[in-house]
């Protein structure tokens, strides 16, 4: 699950054109980045997948189905996004239950995935607190608990450490890596940052204004930068 395939997407706000045709294959389980500076186009392209803009022309299938003109929630993927986006009232435990109890699922069945996303997020001990009473990095954490407990087929995150500061960015990219490397389940990542491309990405996507420059593996973006905007963006010594 999480296959996702663009085919000739485009998106214009008004008269001005944000995404050209844009064809883009994201396989299954695949950590995917979507790299470029400022303006590109990155949030814009998370948010025609997720549901949250619609596509001026072109398809999005996921998992085979026709998703173009599906309601965000029945695609089945969940957005973290940099601001955490918490209930400041509510307990960790029922900010995490939130969208299951919106989806109407079972109180045993929240339960047991409650204690499940605690558990790989170290949160166990935080479930009663507030968000006020946690650091940047547990709320951040509590946000991704909220996702995981949806089950998606995909996770998009939109910059979702640019509020943390670097050491603790260093620490929250590895836990979602690790999060990868446990549920197996296809994640698109955006970000300005390279090292943050460079470090994490199976794939990594290079966006200019809205176009795809170069799409490959970290290693290959390296050491065959397809022209100077790729090179100087990943740093590679051409
Ligand atoms: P990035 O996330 O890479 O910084 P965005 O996807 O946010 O870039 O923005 C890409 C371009 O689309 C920018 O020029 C931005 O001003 C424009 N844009 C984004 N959302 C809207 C909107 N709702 N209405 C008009 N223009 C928008
Ligand atoms: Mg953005």
């Amino acid at each position: 699950m999480g296959r996702i395939t663009l085919d000739k997407v485009t998106k214009s706000f008004g008269e001005v054109n944000v995404i050209p045709p844009l064809d883009l294959t994201i396989n299954d389980g695949e950590f995917v980045v979507f790299v470029g500076p400022s303006g590109c186009g990155k949030s814009t392209l998370l948010r025609l997948i997720a549901g949250l803009e619609d596509v001026t022309s072109g398809q999005i299938r996921i998992d085979g189905d026709d998703a173009t003109r599906m309601p965000p929630a029945q695609r089945r993927l969940a957005m973290v996004f940099q601001s955490y986006a918490l209930y400041p009232h509510m307990s960790v435990r029922k900010n995490i239950a939130f969208p299951m109890k919106m989806a109407g699922i079972p109180e045993d069945e929240q339960k047991r995935r409650i204690d499940s996303a605690a558990k790989a997020l170290n949160l166990t001990d935080y479930l009663d607190r507030r968000p006020g009473q946690l650091s940047g990095g547990q709320r951040q954490r509590v946000a991704i608990g909220r996702a995981i407990v949806r089950e998606p087929s995909a996770f998009l995150f939109d910059e979702p450490l640019s509020n943390l500061d670097a050491a603790l960015r260093v620490g929250m990219r590895l836990e979602i890596m690790e999060l990868h490397k446990r549920l197996a389940t296809t994640m698109i990542y955006v970000t300005h940052d390279q090292v943050e491309a460079m470090t994490m990405a199976d794939k990594i996507v290079v966006l200019r204004a809205g176009n795809i420059e170069q799409v490959g593996s970290p290693l290959e973006l390296y050491r065959e930068p397809r022209n100077e905007f790729v090179a100087g963006f990943i740093g590679s010594p051409k």
